[in-house]
Parts: structure tokens; C-alpha cells; sequence
């Protein structure tokens, strides 16, 4: 079976530094707060370019921490992405303002950044543009659209950890940048972990304070927070992965580009990566994302070849039931693309450690699974 993901593997590739670093956190008792969480975020912030960096529990914590630090109140509307992971959303709606769905693109998958503005209207408060699949959104534009309308950005980097947009990493150019750390993602722990950058100073105090129960010193809480750390074992084996994430996703952006080779000129398969864009550091290729017609059948076949897929995301959130009080009757209407992507999408295996090899038979069966389903 080639999995989607391999953890196993990539444990093995490092485990003599994984393994120490554990041990070293067990033998300092350094579990919270602690002198790896603070490394760790420094490693961070260095590593991105940004001055501020919190690590939290999640990077759904991390979302709706930031909604708060910019100010957002109940009833504004928040403009984002139809196609994202539902954490996107649920952050959204945690701090009393509703999810305000926009289409995508279908060169990029991203959000379209020709309908945002048709979406924003007076209760407008913000953008959160989420870098999905792992290519960077063109912050440019995102920038002008939230200047002219007075919006703060909130960059949901989740999948999109280590891209950059014109030589600046994701999550560093918006008012604050949001990240995750669950072990699938490309720098993941071992269990859940998070973290928000910004270089604004205010903001970063905020963040550190809301995230810890609103409290500088220990027993004065200045206002009501959340309980939302990273802890020190997580903190200790991400200052170990951190070291060979650009490693890594070049890597990624290899395989990305052995798919293009042996599936581009493949009838009935077509993804917004062929090519992969020729900025490397622009797409991190978290998901690497094939659209084929009779999805589920595909999906099924692929399996029972023993190749994983996956689907990034099969139901698009507005018409989730969770968001039935939006009222979106058709979909098709509202999201054209993002509803076409989701009907066809269809997420192949996608790690640093995957080989050339394995990529020929997971393109040669799916082309094979595909070639049989058009005859
Ligand atoms: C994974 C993910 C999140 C949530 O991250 P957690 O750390 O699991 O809370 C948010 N947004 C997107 C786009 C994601 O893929």
C-alpha cells in the first residue's frame, strides 16, 4: 500500500534526533511553557522573517485567537474561501461573525480574487485568505482588495507552511498569519500544535495573553482568554523538523513535477498543477490535486490497487449542513468552480520521501483506472 502520507517513515529518517530531543523535554520536565517553546519560537519567527511568533494548541485556536486581536465583533462578515477546511469557517463563527463564502479560481484552486469584492458589504471586517493545497495566494492583490475596503488579512497558512509570495514567506504579510502543526501537515508534530506571527508588537502581546488565560503574571488575568498551548515535547520535535522543512518541500515540488511528467498529457485528467508554477517557492504541494470525471469510482479503484487517495474536499462548506442557516439553495450557481472541484477533485499520495518509482505506478494506474472509465 503507498499511503497518502508517511509519517512512519519520516520518523525513521530522523529518529536519533527525534528520539533525544523527547528525552531531553522528559529529563527537564520542560512540558510547559519551558525553554523548547521558546526556542521553538524564535526558530520560528527567524525562520519566516517576521518579528512575533506565539505557538498555541492549533491552528483553529490560532484563527480565532487572531479574529479577536484585530478586533473583530459579533455580527461582522469575514470573507473566505468556499473550498477550505471547515477550521477556516468554525473560527469564524466562534467569535460571533459569519463566514462570508467566495468561489475559486480554477487556475490556482484559491479563492477567486475577482469575486471578493462583490462579497464585501458594510459588516465587512475582514479577509482570510487561506493558501490552500500549499500555494501561496497573490498577496498583492489581496493587499490592495483589504486597503481599499479597510479589512484586516488573517493568513490561514495551514497548508502552506514554508511557501513564499514574491520572496516573503506566507503568514508574514497580512496582519497576522496562522499555522498548523498537525503531524500530516508539511512541518507537523507528533499530536497538535499551532502558532501565530505578525510583526505587530500589540497584537503579539494580545496573542500570548489571550492564548494563556489573559494573564501576563501568573495570578492577574486582565481579560478572559483560552486555554491554548503548545506544549514543550511538540515545541522540541518541531525545532528538530524545522531544520528540514525547505529540504523537504523541495522535494515535494521534485514529485510534483514527476506527476506533471508522467500524467499531464493524460486524457481525462487535469489539475492546476500541470505544471507545477515555475516559482518554487510559490507552492509547497501540502495536496497534490488531480480532477477526474466519476471521482468516487476512480477513488474506489485506486484503492483497491493499493494506492491511497484522498479528497481535498469533497463537500463544499456553504452547502455543509453546519452553514444551512446561510440558505445556499444551488450551489452550482453560487460556487460554479469550487463545486466542480469538488465533485472531481481527488488528492494523490504526496511526502518528501516518495520516489520517483512510486510516482510512475501511481500515475500509470490512474491513467490505466481512467483510460477504462472513458471507454
Ligand atoms: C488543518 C487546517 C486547519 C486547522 O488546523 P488545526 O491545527 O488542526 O486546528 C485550518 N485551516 C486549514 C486550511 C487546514 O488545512
Amino acid at each position: 500500500m503507498i499511503p497518502l502520507v508517511d509519517l512512519k517513515l519520516q520518523y525513521h529518517n530522523i529518529k536519533i534526533e527525534i528520539d533525544e530531543a523527547i528525552q531531553t523535554v522528559l529529563n527537564e520536565a520542560a512540558f510547559y511553557k519551558g525553554r523548547h517553546v521558546r526556542e521553538f519560537e524564535e526558530n520560528f519567527r527567524d525562520y519566516l522573517g517576521v518579528n512575533h511568533c506565539v505557538g498555541v494548541a492549533n491552528c483553529t485556536d490560532a484563527l480565532q485567537l487572531a479574529l479577536h486581536a484585530v478586533g473583530v465583533k459579533p455580527g461582522s462578515e469575514i470573507i473566505t474561501a468556499a473550498n477550505t477546511f471547515i477550521a477556516t469557517s468554525e473560527a469564524i463563527s466562534a467569535v460571533g461573525a459569519e463566514p462570508a463564502f467566495v468561489d475559486i479560481d480554477l487556475t490556482t484552486y484559491n479563492i477567486d480574487l475577482h469575486k471578493i469584492e462583490s462579497k464585501i458589504t458594510e459588516h465587512t471586517a475582514a479577509i482570510i485568505p487561506v493558501h490552500l493545497n500549499g500555494r501561496a495566494i497573490d498577496m498583492d492583490e489581496i493587499l490592495r482588495i483589504a486597503r481599499k475596503h479597510h479589512l484586516y488579512v488573517i493568513e490561514d497558512c495551514a497548508q502552506a507552511c514554508g511557501a513564499e509570495w514574491k520572496g516573503r514567506r506566507v503568514g508574514t504579510i497580512g496582519d497576522i498569519g496562522c499555522f498548523s502543526f498537525y503531524p500530516g501537515k508539511n512541518l507537523g508534530a507528533y499530536g497538535d500544535g499551532g502558532a501565530l506571527v505578525t510583526d505587530n508588537e500589540e497584537y503579539a502581546r494580545y496573542l500570548r495573553m489571550a492564548a494563556d488565560h489573559g494573564r501576563e503574571e501568573k495570578y492577574v488575568h486582565e481579560f478572559e482568554g483560552m486555554s491554548s498551548r503548545l506544549d514543550g515535547i511538540q515545541a522540541a520535535i518541531l525545532n528538530v523538523k524545522l531544520k528540514y522543512l525547505d529540504k523537504w518541500n523541495e522535494c515535494r515540488y521534485d514529485n510534483a513535477w514527476i506527476y506533471n511528467n508522467n500524467l499531464n498529457d493524460a486524457e481525462g485528467i487535469i489539475s492546476p498543477s500541470f505544471p507545477p508554477p515555475s516559482k518554487r517557492e510559490s507552492h509547497v504541494f501540502h495536496v497534490f490535486l488531480v480532477r477526474v470525471k466519476n471521482r468516487d469510482m476512480v477513488f474506489r479503484l485506486m484503492k483497491g490497487a493499493g494506492i491511497e487517495v484522498g479528497m481535498h474536499y469533497p463537500n463544499i462548506l456553504p452547502c455543509q449542513p453546519a452553514y444551512s442557516r446561510q440558505g445556499y439553495r444551488n450551489e452550482f450557481q453560487e460556487f460554479p468552480n469550487a463545486t466542480r472541484v469538488a465533485e472531481e477533485c481527488l488528492s494523490l499520495p504526496m511526502y518528501p520521501e516518495l520516489s520517483g518509482k512510486q510516482i510512475k505506478y501511481i500515475a500509470s494506474t490512474l491513467k490505466e483506472i481512467v483510460g477504462k472509465n472513458e471507454e
